[in-house]
């Protein structure tokens, strides 16, 4: 057995595409590659099999077929995963070190499948869901189509309603309890973890659902805690989750821009407005993986944040997780008591001028603000030369991350230009010539 960073260091290296396109003809089209698909058991007459240049994974609209550079050779050659592994360091001309009691890690891809019976088995149930849910859901102002498009489900109040799906579909007890959905009861039985509870299936860019997050009913049954969401899984972890990623990715890229939101409901409301490129943290504190993730799709970001305490807490060292993730953001706050969903619903059209002409800040600004607290400095524009220097050096540390030459040099002259020192600006200039 192979050491996991081993592994994942294949997985990066050793692109599918050199691999595939000596079985069969790639075209490329944006950003994936597609061709005949090239498994021994699938006659493929039209062009199915995609490959994903982004996770270097591939998927196969007609078998079914999908997984990374491992998965394919187990699969094209009927071999074991150890073997597949052995050639693919072979491919990279790479030795591998062959260690004991190491078991990597289950591919994802079987979790993938078993994530996507659940939230099946969620959204159908929606259907027959009590009418107070549906009520529910028509007095938020969550259209038919948004059921649809968020693949949103009902956990009922039954202790085994996704035990007993992924029982019927023979997965296995271990997969089950690795989705987060299931888990062992007092008798070693499984019981649901969710249960009377609206569900949100998150589902990526690519497609896949990777966890869930459960909200309380009111007039249904309340919880002591309104959100509930998947434990942490080899496809879930809370602090990267944007939720509405599979709706909004394209249209992020396409213009440059991504509205970030913090509840799921709220990014609903906002593609309901007709703004597409919107997506929601889904009520976690922002991480630098999230914005690492949209300045991948975009350099534009718009925050928009309740205008309540609930706001202001998510912006607590906002500057020290967006400044070196390549993504310009802007922050919008919302007037008093107001959230995005009671925000955009208060108009008919033009929602996104209506979000233009709301105040704004920057992350810079509200991290002057926050030095200039903790030096106790009241007026900035009164500050003198040491002061200001003071200030400066605590923003220059966080400045200092950004790894790119110019990029840095072109945050600092924007906080000197802030700052309004000028002298400064320039001899600073210098020393990055
Ligand atoms: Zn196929």
């Amino acid at each position: 057995m192979y050491e996991r960073s081993v592994i994942d260091e294949l997985k990066k290296n050793v692109l599918l595409q050199d691999i595939v396109s000596k079985d069969t003809d790639l075209k490329e089209v944006g950003n994936k590659l597609i061709g005949s698909c090239p498994m021994p058991e699938h006659k493929d007459s039209n062009p199915s099999f995609n490959i994903y240049k982004e996770t270097n994974t591939y998927f196969c609209h007609g078998c079914k077929c999908t997984g990374d550079v491992f998965k394919y050779l187990t699969e094209r050659d009927k071999i074991g995963f150890v073997k597949a592994v052995e050639e693919v360091a072979k491919i990279a001309g790479k030795s591998i070190v062959k260690q004991k009691n190491f078991k990597p890690k289950r591919e994802t891809y079987e979790l993938e499948v078993v994530n996507k019976i659940i939230a099946e088995e969620y959204h159908n149930n929606l259907m027959n869901a009590p009418k107070v849910v549906k009520d529910y859901l028509r007095e938020r102002g969550i259209a038919r189509e948004s059921v649809k498009k968020y693949y949103l489900g009902f956990a009922s109040k039954d202790w085994n309603q996704v035990v007993g799906a992924l029982k019927k579909r023979g997965v296995s007890k271990k997969l089950a309890i690795e989705s987060g959905t299931v888990v062992e009861n007092d008798r070693g039985g499984l019981r649901d973890v969710f249960r009377s509870r609206l569900m949100f299936p998150v589902i990526d860019q690519h497609n896949r659902v990777i966890g869930f997050a459960g909200r309380t009913i009111p007039h249904y049954y309340e919880h002591s805690s309104k959100y509930m969401n998947t434990k942490k899984t080899p496809l879930y972890s809370k602090g990267e989750v944007l939720y509405g990623m599979h709706l909004a990715h394209e249209q992020i890229k396409k213009n440059n821009k991504v509205y970030i939101v913090e509840g799921y409901m709220d990014a609903i409301t906002m593609r309901q407005a007709g703004i597409y490129n919107t997506v929601a943290i889904g009520g976690t504190s922002y991480t630098n993986a999230h914005f690492r993730q949209l300045s991948k799709l975009a350099t534009q970001g718009v925050l928009l944040l309740d205008g309540d305490h609930g706001g202001k807490k998510a912006l607590e060292n906002i500057y020290e997780k967006v400044v070196d993730s390549e993504l310009d953001l802007t922050i919008k706050l919302l007037p008093s008591g107001e959230d995005p969903d009671t925000f955009i619903s208060k108009f008919d059209k033009e929602h996104e001028e209506e979000i233009d002409k709301l105040p704004e800040t920057t992350p810079l600004d509200l991290h002057i603000e926050k030095i200039q607290e903790k030096l106790n400095v009241k007026d900035i524009t009164k500050a003198g030369p040491n002061t200001l220097a003071r200030i400066s050096q605590n923003i220059e540390k966080e400045i200092g991350r950004i790894a790119d030459n110019q990029n840095r040099a072109i945050h600092l002259s924007r906080l000197y230009s802030k700052l309004k020192i000028k002298q400064y600006v320039e001899s600073q200039e210098k020393s990055y010539e």
